[in-house]
């Protein structure tokens, strides 16, 4: 199981703190804020691995190309179009493509990022067929809602389209979200405090 570090937000010596604990796995949130972090000896970690875990506009597609090495928030097509466009220019993946994870609005919110359960099925269709390199899936569940079934709703789409990544589970429900198979955890708070 992978830990991802969440460090929006965070103080920059929190991230040169947890670097220097040996920390390699790192989400963040935003472009912008990532852009204006991973820079210099911090970008040169060895090791070093930047997943995207916040919404991504298509116009932003280039930038997050360019700095992460995976991007977990692929929602709907648009999204697979610009990256597939920005991973060819930019020839990302020696030829294996851009590693991807969809995000499956588990809960169906109206107002929350991720693809409909319904239409996961397509989504990680249609992004294979860019050439994109689907590892996995991503879940923010309902708040206020048992997280168990949504993690178990996104671990069958998973499996019936073979694959392996399971990224849920953040500081509040971490545990069961392992206990339903996860293969990422992403921690802000647990690791580094409140923000
Ligand atoms: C902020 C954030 C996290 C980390 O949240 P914590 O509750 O602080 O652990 C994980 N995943 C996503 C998508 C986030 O935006």
């Amino acid at each position: 199981m992978t830990l991802t570090a969440v460090t929006k937000t965070q103080a920059e010596a929190a991230v040169d703190a947890a670097l220097a604990w040996g920390q390699r796995v790192f989400g963040e949130n935003r472009v912008q804020e990532a852009q204006a972090r991973w820079t210099g000896a911090r970008r040169a970690t060895q090791g070093l691995e930047l997943r995207l875990i916040g919404p991504l506009q298509s116009n932003k597609a280039a930038d997050a190309v360019a700095l992460f090495d995976v991007i977990e928030t692929v929602d709907r097509d648009r999204i697979v179009d610009a990256l597939a466009e920005a991973a060819a220019k930019a020839g990302t993946g020696n030829g294996r493509g851009l590693r991807v994870l969809v995000q499956v609005n588990t809960g169906a919110e109206p107002q929350k990022a991720g693809v409909h359960p319904k239409q996961a099925d397509a989504l990680i269709a249609r992004a294979r067929a860019a050439g994109l390199a689907v590892e996995g899936l991503m879940c923010i569940p309902p708040p206020d809602e048992e997280p168990g079934m949504h993690f178990a709703l996104l671990a069958r789409i998973a499996a019936r389209n073979g694959l392996p990544v399971l990224s849920m589970g953040m500081s509040g429900d971490f545990e069961t979200a392992v206990r339903f198979g996860a293969t990422h955890v992403r921690l802000g708070t647990a690791l580094f405090g409140a923000r």
